[in-house]
């Protein structure tokens, strides 16, 4: 999730491109650049000056200062690595064999290693890792004289996610911008024109914007910004006006990072997928690329996570032991490291799960595991993060920056990963029939529209939440996927909100917890589809015998806790690793709204680090 812009109007670009970039740098800083198309001498040929860092924008800026290229059109990046390591030549613009195209881009193109092959068999010379940069090469290749025309052709054989912003070296007045599951917007201003990954690039410039549908193209010349589709129909698009100031609108006007972030689950989990899934449910992580015979090797898998990441290694553990087979443990990396674990000779795979790649304490499970002879995989947000770099392999999430403290999205997107692995190994075990694949695969297809269906839901969940605002303690409960479902509740719980709640799974209630448990001790129950359901319901029952409020999550059509539970919340029927997902979302809702309530620092709870570091 980078940030992009691009220019062209009456004034100097490079200023408003620094600029721009600057207040974009939230959603990503691996590195940055700018492609300004300078105003050639009388009788010279066109020139573009490409300037670039392997760093922050602000060492960009710096280098824009001591050399500023003078032009009225450019475009700018600032990158969040998803393909290719945070480099200076990883770094956007990327160009074509000929450096006429420019080209910034925020996304992911799905087919790029195919495309690649075919460029490069037709002797187009390419520079670096990226994904992006087959973009310019396949337009070079489309073209004929006719800038547009050659990127609709071009992005007709894109699969993915784009949101690009182009021009050529040979159309002086002409801007392109483009996007396809990613976001895009057009300012309008003075005899000036602006595209932007979002508006936080352009609000002190304009506050009249065109949100570019998806699959549509904006060419944008000093006559207006013309809007079609990739078959060139024109398109009439949507103006709005927009009155947020720079804070809100980092926050996509939302009033909390992680609001916004709950907002990109769906997006997140379609990104966690992208490229990896074919329809008969074969798996391919590109840095985690593995032959079968070796996947194979692996006969038990060790899991290690801290916090929300351990949760998400605890659903791990119960996915890949169901599911493949073998036998898989997840641990808390700080105990880990302090242990003396031994590993199987015949092979053992240690996943890490960490959303920075810098968590202290998983690192040193990490090298603790690789040194005692298991191969490892890191599963991480950050591309080339000290857990992907020291790790054998890495799954990355690209679920792009994470800024509320509490992990919203990424865990999503974690959660993915971790059933692609569990798929994975599963294949390669010859555990799992081409049906089930199907099945699978069908479900965590539907899962992004899944998700959206239960953020629309907010409403109904902030009522809940206001409800149950008032209690000081809570008891979060379920068995299997749901116990580590009702851990990360209480979890999120208490680092937004500051109230007490614990996770415990059905069966240990009654082996202690339950003493607890009076008529201002509500429980959060997991109840949703899965093996152990009608034990659920029948906790809930002794809960309830205890005068405890019970918030239960059932499927849609189980009413085995109508009039049971104080309240029930209703899950649509999914399978069951699909319904921890949505649980997951559920509870993640109920804690904001909780802490929201009570007035806290959503974003940046108390005593609390986004990414530990230290022991
Ligand atoms: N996939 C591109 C890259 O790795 C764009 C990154 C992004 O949008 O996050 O450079």
């Amino acid at each position: 999730m980078c940030g992009i812009i691009g220019y062209l109007g009456d004034q100097e670009a490079t200023p408003i491109l620094m600029e721009s970039l600057k207040r974009l740098e939230y959603r990503g800083y691996d590195s940055a650049g700018v492609a300004v198309l300078e105003m050639p001498a009388a009788g010279k040929a066109n020139h573009t000056s490409i300037t670039k860092s392997e760093a922050k924008v602000d060492m960009l800026i710096e280098k824009l200062k001591a050399n500023m290229p003078t032009g009225k059109l450019g475009i700018g990046h600032t990158r969040w690595a998803t393909h290719g390591k945070p480099t200076y030549v990883n770094a956007h613009p990327h160009t074509d064999c000929h450096n006429r195209i420019f080209v910034v881009h925020n996304g992911i193109i799905e087919n790029f290693a195919e495309l690649k092959a075919e460029l490069q068999a037709a002797g187009h010379e390419f520079t670096s890792d990226t994904d992006t940069e087959v973009v310019p090469h396949l337009i070079e290749a489309n073209y004929k004289g006719d800038f547009l025309s050659a990127v609709r052709a071009a992005l007709k054989r894109i699969r993915g996610a784009y949101a690009l912003a182009m021009f050529s070296t040979d159309d002086p007045e002409l801007l392109i911008g483009a996007r396809l599951n990613a976001p895009l917007v057009v300012g309008l201003g003075d005899h000036e024109y602006y595209i932007a990954s979002d508006i936080t690039a352009i609000i002190p410039y304009t506050k009249r914007v065109l949100v570019l549908g998806e699959g549509e193209v904006v060419a944008v010349t000093p006559l207006g910004a013309q809007v079609s589709t990739l078959d060139g129909v024109s398109v009439q698009p949507k103006l709005i006006h927009v009155d947020w100031d720079l804070s809100q609108a980092q926050k996509g006007g939302y009033r909390h990072f992680m609001l916004k972030e709950i907002h990109e689950s769906p997006e997140a989990v379609a990104n966690a997928m992208r490229g990896r899934l074919t329809d008969d449910g074969i798996v391919t992580f590109r840095e985690f690329d593995v032959p079968d015979e070796e996947m194979r090797r692996y006969r038990e898998v060790l899991l290690l996570g801290m916090g929300t990441s351990l949760h998400a290694a605890m659903v791990g553990e119960y996915i890949i032991e169901d599911w493949a087979g073998i036998p898989a443990k997840a641990m808390d990396a700080s105990e880990f490291r302090y242990r003396r674990p031994t590993f199987s000779e015949d092979g053992s795979l240690a996943v890490v799960l960490t959303q920075s790649g810098e968590t202290a304490d998983t690192l040193v499970g990490l090298h603790q595991a690789k040194q005692r002879g298991a191969r490892t995989v890191a599963v991480t947000n950050v591309v080339a993060s000290s857990a992907a770099r020291d790790a054998d392999g890495a799954i990355y999430l690209h679920s792009g920056p994470e800024i509320g403290v509490a992990s919203t999205k990424t865990l999503l997107a974690h959660l993915i990963s971790l059933y692609l692995l569990g798929l994975r190994m599963a294949t390669v075990h010859g555990r799992v029939s081409l049906e089930r694949r199907h099945e699978l695969v069908e479900s965590l297809r539907a899962l992004p529209d899944h998700v959206e269906g239960i953020v629309a839901r907010e409403n109904e969940i902030a009522k809940i939440a206001k409800k149950y605002s008032r209690y000081r303690n809570f008891m979060y409960t379920g068995r299997g996927l749901g116990y580590a479902i009702a851990l990360e509740g209480a979890i999120k719980l208490k680092e937004i909100s500051y109230i007490h709640a614990e996770g415990v799974t059905g069966g240990e209630l009654k082996h202690g917890p339950i003493a607890m448990l009076d008529e201002n001790f509500p429980v959060i129950a997991v109840c949703t589809s899965s093996a152990t359901k009608d034990k659920m319901v029948s906790n809930v029952h002794e809960i309830v015998a205890r005068s405890a409020p019970v918030l239960a999550l059932v499927t849609e059509g189980d009413h085995s806790l109508d009039g049971v539970a104080t309240d029930v919340f209703v899950m649509p029927a999914v399978e069951e690793a699909a319904g921890a997902i949505l649980n997951t979302v559920m509870l993640q809702l109920f804690a904001y709204h909780v802490a929201v309530e009570l007035g806290q620092d959503v974003d940046q709870p108390r005593n609390l680090a986004k990414s530990v570091t230290v022991e």
